[in-house]
């Protein structure tokens, strides 16, 4: 009688050591080994050990048939395998992305949707299959136009569409989906399948809509903020003249002399009143900027010129302080286009502010020169100095280094903050360089004509 026993091994990679994959059976002393190869590749063996007879041919030619098909069939397994990590791996992909894939067969009318397709419309994937018509009415009804469109000018003018448009989910709810698709075609130029993405941007667009929204909501309430202000001002600057003129008034004596005390007061109205005025214009050229309806009015003009007429400007305030102002210009006859007022303005408060914040005796430079297209103006003076952490703050409206300043040296905060935007309006920057206790450097730099911003 014969006793065959099989048995299987699952060791592939034995080969390795025995240099090379085996190319045929091997039969050792009744004992029989025949190696499932495919395509080169070595999936395993079946043994036989016949402990008797041995083997004739046609057991051998059954035995490596059936090695064969063992090892197809590890080969099937192998590639299955592959097959389904790959798959698992595109899903996950999609998943997370929320980005699917759909294929529709235009000639036997047969949709295929991944799986993520199906979780953006809200469906299972195994409960159903989708059909090109069940698509179309998952589309929002204002939409459904706009997507048809699309598809038919792919199909008859081979246009691929990258479309945003609204779904409808069974529970009702609504989705925003980004759709990109294109169609392939025959050798006779008939559309036979069409491929595309469905990407889920709901989220995106709601974030989008809002921040629309909010930005418009909060030029709705600048614009007010800016309206208030002018209204304000209008309202707050009329009894100020009148307490001011009408404190001047006494202050000369017009009804009758003053005691001592009487003065005094008189002059702290005037002087709080002139204060309160310098704000009020501040804030208002200040929120006139921001609701882009202060305008620049360009003209050509002298550096030097302009320097001039500002220098006249501070010089008394200079002289009270024996502060000595000399300019320091490159060429005397640099020329900009650049609106002269505000031009003016900026070097008046950075001048009046190096006067204001140098002590008696102290020196204050004026300089400016040409360079690439720009105009670059600097004002240093030997004052107090600023601290690197102040440096940053300085431009803020209402920002002064020490709250108490006001008192000692006057001033609103408010004058960096509105030359920074007549810098910025004429395409320019402004910045600062100080040492505490030796002194600033306030500079800025404006295109030397305005032909090359905005404005
Ligand atoms: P203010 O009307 O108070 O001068 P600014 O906006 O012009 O308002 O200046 C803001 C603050 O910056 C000032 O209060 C002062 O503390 C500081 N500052 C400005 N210029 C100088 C300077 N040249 N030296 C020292 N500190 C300065």
């Amino acid at each position: 009688m014969n006793t065959k026993k099989a048995f299987y091994t699952n060791s592939p990679r034995t080969h390795k050591k025995s240099g090379g994959i085996p190319k045929g059976h091997i039969v050792l002393n009744n004992f029989l080994s025949a190696p499932a190869v495919v395509r080169d590749e070595l999936f395993g063996y079946i043994a036989l050990a016949n402990s008797e007879t041995g083997y004739t041919e046609r057991e051998l030619n059954v035995i490596k048939r059936i090695a064969d098909l063992y090892g197809i069939s590890m080969e099937r397994k192998q590639m299955e395998e592959a097959l389904r990590k790959s798959e698992a791996s595109l899903s996950n992909a999609q998943r997370i992305s929320h980005v699917g894939n759909w294929d529709w067969d235009i000639v036997n009318n047969e949709l295929y949707w991944s799986d993520e397709v199906y979780h953006i419309f809200g469906l299972e994937p195994q409960e159903s299959r989708i059909t090109y018509e069940a698509y179309i009415r998952a589309i929002h009804p204002d939409d459904r136009m706009l997507v048809l469109e699309h598809v038919n000018k792919a199909i008859y003018e081979n246009k691929p569409y990258s479309i945003d448009h609204r779904i409808l989910l069974p529970d009702g709810s609504e989705r925003i989906v980004h759709e990109q698709a294109e169609v392939t075609f025959n050798e006779t130029g008939q559309a036979i399948r069409m491929a595309g993405t469905v990407q889920d941007i709901t989220v995106r667009k709601k974030a989008e809509n809002a921040m629309f929204n909010a930005k418009l909501v909060a030029e709705a309430a600048n614009k007010s903020k800016a309206e208030f202000i002018a209204n304000m001002t209008h309202e707050l600057t009329t009894p100020l003249n009148a307490v001011i003129g009408f404190s001047e008034m006494l202050m000369l004596g017009t009804f009758g002399t003053l005691n001592d005390k009487q003065t005094r007061y008189v002059n702290n109205i005037n002087s709080s009143g002139k204060h309160l005025l310098d704000v009020i214009d501040d804030i208002l050229d200040l929120s006139k900027v921001e609701a882009g309806k202060m305008e620049l009015h360009p003209e050509e003009f002298e550096v030097s010129s302009a320097i001039e007429e500002v220098n006249i400007l501070v010089a008394s305030m200079a002289e009270k302080k024996r502060i000595e102002i000399t300019t320091d210009l490159a060429d005397n006859n640099i020329v900009v286009e650049a609106d002269k007022t505000k031009f003016k303005q900026i070097l008046y408060n950075l001048l009046s502010n190096a006067i204001k914040f140098t002590d008696q005796g102290g020196f204050v430079t004026i300089g400016g020169k040409i360079s690439e297209d720009f105009v670059h103006i600097y004002v240093k003076d030997s004052g107090i100095g600023i601290s690197p952490e102040d440096q940053g703050k300085l431009f803020n409206p209402f920002f002064q280094v020490d709250s108490s300043s006001t008192r000692e040296y006057g001033g609103t905060g408010l004058a960096l903050a509105l030359i920074k935007k007549f810098v910025e309006m004429h395409g320019g920057k402004i910045w600062v360089e100080s040492e505490v206790g030796k002194g600033s450097t306030f500079g800025f730099s404006i295109p030397t004509s305005l032909k090359s911003t905005s404005h």
